[in-house]
């Protein structure tokens, strides 16, 4: 036999094993979703055994004729599906995107402004363990301490005392519209480049549930794989002027052959990003993201910022004695999965954070609507008041994996 169960059971009953955990678990983690059968088909297809270097019509290798059609389809959808100018669509993740543009237009010591990590940006946005923070001179802007949103007058200020060459936003941890047009007038007026890292609300933006950052950056890169629901992978959407330098320096700058059987998988999620329903979904992800901060918040949690408009929301445990680490694990125990989290203004360590992060992108795939978030609400709550039973969490997650059984999995 050839299957996994036959040649490496190892695997095999480990790949069995996250299966169930994934079916049963409520799965809350804001970066996660449940791709397509379509999707997972392509991603396992022969498409793998391909070297393609290059770009569709230019590659180094031969018999390339077929993954020419696959790559230059997932370009053209990616296009029309955010209104860009152009796509490429090979980088193997968020963090190869977003080195590919800092790469494109800035050289090492060059000054950028990006969001503060424990606000709710991400490593590549010029963290000190991140090489975005080692090879740039980074200046960071945060939220408001009033109402932990960005504060765009502090940070129009922060541009013009840093003269920054480029500006990043876009967040991991960011529950609030951002202004990209706002954004946009920022950077252009001390002359930097406007860079979007959109990568957690993509799916929203595709569905017009939350503002396009395309007119307004220079730059727009994505991860695949989070609200878009599509392989793990990278594109990098630019303007015009910027293509030959974005291409180069994906390939041959930071990059080797191109994954064709991703590339394949994300044309599959951008065509089901394009179809009429998927903006059903999107809404539904934001009325979900909504029903559950309320209904934390009449269990007496603090959401940071007071709720959410987007997929996302962060939870603030300390009204309950709890931190992120201690929730985290219980709420493990329970069946149900999320991350612990710093919020603004932590007064916890990055090990032991005041915060946990919520996200509906996966368990709205999987069908739950408002009344069935709800419920997840009180699962968490009840959870959280059983710190330390484990016979009692125990319990409650027999509970958890029944109350899934409604909700099955797209495969
Ligand atoms: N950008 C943002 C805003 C993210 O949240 C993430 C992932 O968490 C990334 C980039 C990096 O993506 P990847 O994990 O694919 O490198």
């Amino acid at each position: 036999g050839s299957r996994i169960s036959e040649t490496d059971p190892d695997i095999y009953a480990a790949i069995v094993e996250e299966e169930k955990r994934q079916r049963f678990n409520i799965e809350l983690i804001a970066s996660e979703n449940f791709a397509s059968p379509a999707v997972m088909e392509a991603q396992g297809s022969v498409l793998t055994n391909k070297y393609a270097e290059g770009y569709p019509g230019r590659r180094w290798y031969g018999g390339c004729e077929n993954v020419d059609v696959i790559e230059q389809i997932a370009i053209d959808r990616a296009k029309k599906l955010f209104g860009a100018d152009h796509a490429n669509v090979q980088p193997h993740s968020g963090s190869q995107a977003n080195t590919a543009v800092y790469f494109s237009v800035l050289k090492p010591g060059d000054k950028i402004l990006t969001m503060d990590l424990s606000h709710g940006g991400h490593l590549t946005h010029g963290h000190k363990a991140n090489f975005s923070g080692r090879f740039y001179d980074v200046t960071h802007y945060g939220v408001s301490k009033e109402d932990e949103q960005i504060d765009y007058d502090h940070l129009a200020e922060l541009a013009r005392e840093t003269k920054p060459a480029l500006i990043t936003c876009g967040a991991s941890a960011y529950s609030r519209v951002i202004d990209f047009e706002r954004m946009g007038q920022i950077a252009r007026e001390v002359g930097a480049y406007l860079f979007v890292d959109m990568a957690h609300i993509a799916g929203l933006v595709a569905a017009g549930v939350h503002p396009n950052p395309v007119p307004h950056a220079d730059f727009v890169t994505s991860t695949t794989h989070k609200s878009l629901r599509g392989p793990r992978g990278g594109i990098i959407l630019c303007k015009e002027e910027f293509a030959k330098k974005i291409d180069s320096q994906v390939f041959p700058g930071i990059q080797g052959g191109p994954l064709m059987h991703v590339i394949a998988a994300k044309a599959v999620c951008f065509g089901e990003a394009l179809k009429e329903d998927f903006k059903g979904y999107q809404e539904q992800v934001v009325k979900n993201a909504q029903a559950i901060a309320a209904r934390l918040t009449e269990h007496g949690y603090r959401v940071v910022s007071g709720g959410t408009d987007n997929h996302v929301l962060m939870v603030d445990l300390r009204s309950k004695d709890l931190n992120g680490s201690v929730a985290s694990t219980t709420l493990d125990e329970a069946g149900i999965t999320v991350n612990k989290n710093s919020i603004p203004f932590d007064t916890g360590t990055p090990m032991k954070p005041s915060g946990i992060r919520i996200g509906t992108p996966a368990v709205t795939t999987r069908g739950m609507k408002e009344a069935d978030i709800v419920q997840v609400a009180d699962f968490i709550n009840e959870a959280l008041q059983s710190v330390g039973d484990e016979a009692k969490l125990h319990a409650l997650r027999d509970r958890v994996h029944d109350f899934m059984r409604a909700f099955p999995m797209p495969i």
